[in-house]
């Protein structure tokens, strides 16, 4: 893969102390954010990635009113300190930017004239909006970062009169502002990565359009990448891929096909889901029709499955044609310093194990409560796990991802089988690997997995679902 990026997503997704009483997304950047985003590049640039896509380094819902209140000393002087030790390490640092929406909640409170029905994204028929957005990227842009990643959607479009007038095609709308945008930034900053993300530019069954595919074969023109993250499916469903990417005059890419969103509430080793062999086939795959970009999810590594997926991600990535077993067998080796053959061929099949064991359960669409009941989904892309602390609703407090539609009582049962199986193998071997700490916390957090998977087993009996 040509771009090999590790995404934050936001800055304290990859953080390495939980945050129980944030709310999402936390645009906290003190001591441990900065040293938790320094110690994921490390990782990745031991890895193989080159580029660390981030958002929420100056601000995550709302910039002020006057740009430049949203850093301080303190704030500049820590994000100069990333981008130091980004150069330092060869990786690029990509600043995440919305594009009409993410950030502009208090502008568009205080200046009727963007205001239109979504409160979260400001009015793309009016050059007033498009004035707020330039003085945003101007204000970025002094920070010289490698590149802006370009987000238009994942908060919705206006949908006042004049804006469905003029762009009745959701994509359309999507397409304009950000074809806009990267011609902005193309201008003031040549030479900068742009790549644009598609999440919620169509229907997640349907997919893309004759239509939408051709005004993205427009807009290959003005970045260095598409991104088809798939959240919920593939919006270039796998057999029309390879025709459409021959068709870009850019990069095109995925998220790598699975990922976990980081649940930044929980505890660091409450959760075990490694997922190497399913994200290593997808990028195979992807490669084979002419992908060269992944925006590959990264999270906080000390939790162990995360840290073996995040090395196992810039791996493969540097290389697709390696087997995804030796991949894994050599991160293995590297962050665990078996001392036998034993413990290492054990560990390997913990990983394994633990992947198949979820996975393989997975009823994704058993029971069609996906998003609030609203619609099934062709996903999973994306999974969240949820829990944490009680203060974001009922069902963020709870492991989520052990619930339906994720599992039902039988992926259940089988799923607490195979971390059973998990926690006896590292039992069995845990005095015999170098990384003595490592495999305590590895121990632990497949140990937690099971007692929640129990739990949840246990209690369905009774209690209401969330
Ligand atoms: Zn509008």
């Amino acid at each position: 893969m040509e771009d090999r990026i590790g995404f934050g997503a936001w800055i304290n997704d990859v953080r390495l102390e939980a945050m129980p009483f944030a709310y999402w997304p936390p645009d906290l950047l003190d001591e441990v954010a900065e040293r938790s985003l320094i110690e994921t590049m490390r990782l990745q640039a031991a890895s193989g990635y080159n580029m660390f896509d981030v958002f929420g380094l100056f601000a995550a819902w709302g910039w002020p009113v006057d740009i430049v209140s949203a850093v301080d000393r303190e704030r500049d002087a820590r994000v100069r300190r990333i981008q130091k030790a980004a150069r330092e390490l060869g990786i690029k640092l990509i600043y995440g930017l919305g594009v009409y929406s993410w950030g502009f909640d208090k502008i568009i409170q205080h200046d009727p004239a963007v205001k239109g029905p979504n409160i979260h994204a400001m009015c793309a028929s009016r050059e007033e909006s498009w004035g707020w957005q330039k003085k945003i990227i101007d204000f970025i842009l002094k920070y010289d970062f490698d590149g802006y990643h370009l987000e238009a959607s994942d908060l919705g479009r206006c949908t006042c009169e004049q804006c469905l007038k003029t762009w009745p095609v959701l994509a359309t709308y999507y397409n304009h502002i950000t074809a806009k945008c990267a011609d902005y930034i193309r201008k003031q900053a040549p030479g900068k990565y742009i790549s644009a993300i598609t999440i919620s530019w169509a229907d997640w069954n349907t997919g893309f359009t004759a239509e939408d595919k051709q005004n993205l074969i427009t807009l290959s023109n003005q970045v260095d990448s598409i991104l088809d993250q798939g959240h919920h499916g593939l919006f270039v469903k796998e057999p029309d891929r390879k025709a459409f990417v021959d068709q870009l005059h850019c990069k095109f890419g995925t998220s790598g096909g699975f990922w976990v969103y980081p649940p930044f509430r929980c505890h660091r080793e409450r959760w075990f889901l490694p997922y190497t062999r399913k994200t290593g086939e997808h990028i195979q795959r992807l490669y084979a029709d002419g992908g060269r970009s992944v925006l590959y999810y990264q999270g906080p590594i000390n939790n162990p499955g995360v840290e073996v997926n995040v090395a196992f991600g810039g791996k493969i990535m540097s290389d697709v044609s390696r087997d995804v077993t030796d991949v894994l067998s050599e991160i293995i080796e590297e962050l665990y310093q078996p001392k036998t053959q034993e413990a290492h061929r054990l560990l390997v099949q913990t990983f394994q194990l633990g992947e198949e064991a979820y996975l393989s359960n997975m009823n994704y669409d058993a029971d069609g409560i996906h998003l609030k009941g609203q619609s099934t989904y062709p996903g999973p892309g994306e999974l969240h796990i949820g829990f944490g602390v009680s203060l974001a609703g009922a069902t963020s407090a709870v492991p989520v991802y052990l619930y339906e539609p994720n599992l039902n009582d039988q992926g259940r049962a089988a799923y607490a089988k195979g971390l059973e199986a998990c926690l006896g193998h590292v039992s069995k071997i845990e005095h015999q690997v170098g990384a003595v700490e490592r495999v305590q916390r590895l121990k632990n957090s497949i140990y937690h997995a099971l007692d929640d998977v129990l739990n949840v087993a246990y209690a369905r009996e009774t209690m209401p679902k969330p």
